[in-house]
């Protein structure tokens, strides 16, 4: 047990949650990887969401909202961090939630479906949430077949959201014309560089206020969530972001 008084007692719990997922068949050892460059990032940007980042989740929203068939996707280490907040947002949404493993087997596929059917029975049973990306058929152009693979109604989607990608998929999804939401730590990761929106927060920070935005804009006209998706500006923000880091790192004090 952690104490909570831990002054690292946050970070440590999220360490817990994955070293557990990883044990029940959910995360890839390199999902351990993945997380630890996610906790650099986090430090230099301070731990906490910054207002260029804000920017980009009200962004997110938006094109949340006014997407015909978005559809949000999961990995390892998304399910063992937030799997309450996609589920959230997803019935804020169409449902849509696809299993998309970088490592793909089949055992972990199955993990990760029994991990919402354990949790969300009710609502994966009712329809109110979908878990697609079994037995996946589609293939997105450019990627090599395992990576590649996805359903039908992600072949299809016109907003995707993709928490803790890889740079050749957002790519590649970019390139068949979707527009991707990113979230990502790093800045400089060829996810962030190739994403349509790419917010630079840390998942389970994040979450709670793409979430309360969406809600907030199903009440907004469309023509303003227009104006603020098309105010909005990926390769800017994201200089933003690291002028933030190095005035924040000049500027620090021992
Ligand atoms: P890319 O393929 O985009 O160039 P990469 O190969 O450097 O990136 P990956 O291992 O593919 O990185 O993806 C892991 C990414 O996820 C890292 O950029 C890391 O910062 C980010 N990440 C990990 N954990 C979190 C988290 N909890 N919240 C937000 N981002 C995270
Ligand atoms: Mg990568």
């Amino acid at each position: 047990m952690i104490p909570k008084s831990h002054p690292r007692y946050e970070s440590l719990m999220k360490r817990e949650k994955l070293v557990d997922a990883l044990n029940r068949g959910i995360l890839a050892k390199a999902g351990l990887i993945a997380h630890g460059r996610g906790e650099t990032f986090d430090y230099l940007i301070g731990e906490k969401t910054t207002e260029t980042a804000l920017n980009a989740i009200k962004a997110a929203a938006a094109l949340l909202v006014l997407a015909e068939n978005p559809i949000i996707s999961v990995n390892g280490n998304t399910v063992a961090l937030a799997i309450d907040e996609i589920v959230e947002l997803a019935k804020e949404l169409n449902g849509k939630i696809e299993i998309n493993l970088f490592y793909r087997t089949r055992e972990r596929e199955i993990a990760i479906k029994n991990e919402f059917y354990r949790k969300y029975k009710d609502d994966v049973e009712s329809g109110k949430i979908k878990i697609l990306g079994l037995n996946a058929k589609k293939q997105i152009p450019n990627l090599d077949s395992l990576r590649g693979k996805v359903s039908e109604d992600f072949y299809n989607a016109d907003v995707v959201l993709v928490p803790l990608e890889d740079g050749d998929r957002t790519e590649a999804l970019v390139k068949m014309g979707k527009k991707v939401i990113a979230i990502d730590l790093n800045p400089l990761s060829r996810t962030a560089k190739a994403a349509t929106i790419t917010i630079v927060d840390e998942l389970t920070r994040c979450l709670p206020l793409l979430i309360k935005y969406v809600r907030e804009y199903k009440k907004v006209n469309r023509d303003e969530l227009r104006k603020i998706v098309e105010n909005f500006d990926n390769k800017k923000n994201l200089k933003e972001t690291l002028n933030y880091i190095i005035e924040r790192l000049k500027n620090i004090e021992f």
